[in-house]
């Protein structure tokens, strides 16, 4: 092997693996039924990584098992509320027993609800912090023993350009997303000594359920999206499978408390 080869390649178990292999390695993803959560789902799974689905609709989580079965890999659903800290423990030892390991925990189930400011009630206040935010908190707590044992890991967090930017119609989302970035510089520098990485994505505008209703409730959304990006196109989950790879993988091994947007130059567009 030359010394260009060499340094793309690592050493593992006596075994050449490529820096962006996942073979033997487990992902939970939170959310994973669908969306951006099913697309990273399939870009560690052709990366050779075992899959937990977890999210609460288990029609859904069983339509992303098939899915990733179909992609060689195996996957497991597990029904899990984000929002409750029992379910989140619940979901890493079902990991665990199913796999032997945790490697990756994807937090990216999420949530979201468009009025102004004033309007939100209390109760939605607290939907959010709990789904967005408090969540990510839980599932990082409930993984980080599995991940300690086993010599390290990687935590993945999912932010928005709400991280970066307001808006009128997203309070309580925007405060969920920049915290989102600060709850991971904070784990990173925490856990850095048990070589866990722990990153933040930031999506620009994707295609997905979430947004699919602001597309048809919001005249003009659809075309003001499309000028704004430099890409000249909405994000697809599929465009979330490699950022997936590389936050998971030994590529980023050097990488943590970053957050990188995926967003098509949405947010440098001046
Ligand atoms: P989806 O609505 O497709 O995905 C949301 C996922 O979260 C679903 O799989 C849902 O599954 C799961 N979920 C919601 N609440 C809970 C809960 N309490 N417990 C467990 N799982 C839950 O939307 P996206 O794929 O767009 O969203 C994924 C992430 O990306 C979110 O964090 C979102 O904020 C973020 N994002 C999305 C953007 C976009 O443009 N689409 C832009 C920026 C960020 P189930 O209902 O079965 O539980």
């Amino acid at each position: 092997m030359n010394q260009d080869a060499a340094r793309r390649a690592s050493i593992a178990g006596g075994k050449v693996v490529t820096l962006f292999d996942l073979t033997g390695r487990v992902a939970i993803v939170t959310g994973g039924n669908g969306g951006i959560g099913l697309g990273m789902a399939k870009g560690m799974a052709r990366a050779g990584a075992s899959i937990v689905v977890a999210a609460r609709d288990q029609v859904k989580n069983g339509e992303a098992v098939r899915a990733l079965e179909e992609l060689g890999a195996q996957a497991v659903a597990v029904q899990v509320d984000v929002t409750a800290e029992a379910s989140c423990r619940a979901m890493v030892q079902a990991a665990v027993e199913r796999f032997g390991r945790l490697d990756v925990l994807v937090n990216n189930a999420g949530t979201t609800i468009r009025k102004q400011p004033e309007a939100y009630t209390v109760e939605e206040w607290h939907l959010l912090l709990d789904t967005n935010l408090t969540s990510a908190f839980m599932c990082s707590q409930a993984a980080y023993p599995a991940m300690q044992r086993t010599g390290g890991g990687k935590i993945v967090m999912i932010g928005s350009m709400m991280s970066i930017f307001g808006a009128s119609f997203a309070a309580p989302y925007a405060a969920t997303k920049g915290g989102i970035v600060q709850l991971a510089k904070a784990l990173a520098c925490a856990w850095a000594k048990d070589n866990i990485q722990v990153n933040a994505v930031l999506p620009g505008w994707i295609d997905s359920a979430l947004t699919r209703a602001a597309r048809r409730a919001i005249a003009g959304l659809e075309e003001r999206v499309v000028a704004r990006t430099p890409a000249g196109r909405w994000g697809t989950p599929d465009d979330f499978a490699g950022i997936a790879v590389f936050f998971a993988s030994p590529a980023s091994d050097f990488i943590t408390g970053a957050a990188i947007t995926v967003d098509g130059g949405y947010s440098v567009q001046a």
